[in-house]
């Protein structure tokens, strides 16, 4: 009788502990579903609300030009400084991406016709997305050294007469020489002088979505006098374990302390790049001057690194690269020195044209006879002189980096292959 009852609580004390087993499971996996369906939930809301601010950004965008006030004006080197805007109808800016850029027009007196004439230039956004102000950083341009040539006329002008309180004429935010912080693999960011800026742009939003990706950072300058934002790249250099500062100098001059000011004299080349970084599947901005970008592009080629991951911004004419932004090549020069005239036409303002080959595109044939046509970088790079061509067929003297509309040129860098029939 005892056994059979010590069995009896046995096998009451197994029912039981298997309910418990049974219960504990069924709880685990209810939590387990919970913890599927609100990590589900969470990665919903937040796809519904980067749609959100998507749409809220193409909301915000304008079309033509819009006022913005100068809000603050700041020193940032020798002959550099910083220039910070705030939209003049106090609506909300739309985001824009890391490394873009913003075209202004200027109203200049034109003195030799007695009166004003738009002057369109572009520049690049220079610090992280922020919904209050744009800013941009902007180098002074002097008379090339051994000419009579006149020195930079808007350059000049934002550093000597753009005050705080001055309305000014600006584009929406645009251009392909971007990263999107929130899908952003390591990266190596290249500045040479005031190329700086679309790269720090990159970097402070980045570091400021709170990503740990590494960052190589570097900054070639001619010496301490020129060095701008020091105190930032320092700081970010001191507070992120995952931004990797180097700045070159190029010729450091007596008051510069090696270690202190600058990590290495002389350019950057890809020898530093390669010693530093090491390895070759990252992601590469550069934006700084042609020599600079033509032989980091080479080399980085030679390295291994395929165009795909190899981006740069060109600042104009000066800028323009040598090497092409792709293996593609551009349409050939050869065909601009060909003595083939092309009659064209311009359906707006009613004139015909002809272009024999004496002009070096088809803006400077349109300016020439009066036509005005917007024009910023003159490198293929802003998109400002886009317009559309409704017959005919189109060449470009240089690849440009950047996406225009099917059915349209870039009259900066376009020479006719054909009659023309031009929307301008
Ligand atoms: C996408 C993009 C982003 C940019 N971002 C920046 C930026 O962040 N910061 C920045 O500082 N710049 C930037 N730039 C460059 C900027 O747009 C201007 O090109 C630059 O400020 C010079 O403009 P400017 O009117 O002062 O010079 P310009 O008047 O255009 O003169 C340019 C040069 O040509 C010389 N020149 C004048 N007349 C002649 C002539 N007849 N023949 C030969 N040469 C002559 C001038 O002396 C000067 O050296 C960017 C450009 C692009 C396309």
């Amino acid at each position: 009788m005892q056994i059979l009852g010590l069995i009896l609580i046995v096998l009451v004390a197994v029912r039981v502990l298997q309910s418990i087993f049974f219960a504990w499971q069924s709880h685990i996996n209810a939590r387990r579903h919970v913890q599927l369906s609100l990590k589900m939930l969470n990665e919903q809301i937040l796809s519904v609300q980067a749609q959100r601010k998507q749409i809220e950004s193409l909301q915000m965008h304008w079309n033509g030009y819009r006022k913005f006030r100068v809000s603050k004006k700041v020193n940032e080197a020798n002959n550099i400084c910083s220039v910070y805007l705030v939209p003049h109808d106090g609506k909300p800016l739309p985001r824009y991406l890391p490394g873009q850029f913003v075209t202004f027009r200027f109203q200049m007196p034109d003195l030799q016709h007695d009166q004003a004439r738009s002057v369109v230039r572009c520049y690049s956004l220079s610090d992280a997305p922020r919904e209050q102000y744009y800013r941009i950083t902007v180098k002074r341009v002097p008379t090339p050294t051994g000419t009579q040539h006149p020195p930079g006329v808007i350059s000049n002008y934002i550093h000597d007469h753009v005050k705080i309180g001055d309305l000014l004429d600006l584009q929406a935010p645009r251009g392909d020489f971007a990263l999107d912080p929130a899908d952003c693999k390591p990266v190596v960011l290249i500045g040479g002088g005031v190329g700086l800026t679309p790269v720090l742009s990159i970097a402070n939003a980045i570091l400021e979505a709170g990503s740990d990706t590494d960052i190589w950072f570097f900054y070639g300058v001619r010496c301490g006098e020129d060095h701008a934002m020091r105190d930032h790249l320092l700081r970010l250099d001191q507070e992120y374990e995952n931004f990797h500062l180097h700045v070159s100098y190029s010729c450091p001059s007596s008051n510069d302390q090696y270690g202190r000011d600058y990590h290495a004299s002389g350019h950057i080349d890809i020898e530093l790049i390669k010693k530093t970084v090491k390895v070759t599947n990252l992601d590469f901005y550069i934006c700084g001057p042609a020599p600079m970008m033509d032989s980091l592009v080479s080399g980085l080629r030679e390295w291994g690194v395929s165009d795909h991951h190899i981006h740069r911004e060109a600042f104009g004419r000066a800028t323009i690269s040598n090497v092409s932004h792709s293996q593609k090549k551009p349409d050939q020069q050869t065909n601009l020195n060909q003595k083939t005239t092309f009659s064209i036409q311009f359906n707006r303002t009613n004139k015909n044209l002809t272009w024999d080959g004496t002009h070096s595109c088809l803006l400077d044939l349109a300016l020439e006879a009066g036509i005005n046509i917007d024009s910023g970088c003159r490198a293929g790079s802003c998109g400002s002189c886009e317009i559309a061509v409704k017959s005919g067929k189109v060449g470009t003297r240089i690849e440009s980096g950047l996406s225009i509309d099917k059915g349209s040129c870039l009259a900066c860098i376009s020479y006719p292959k054909s009659e023309l029939i031009l929307d301008a």
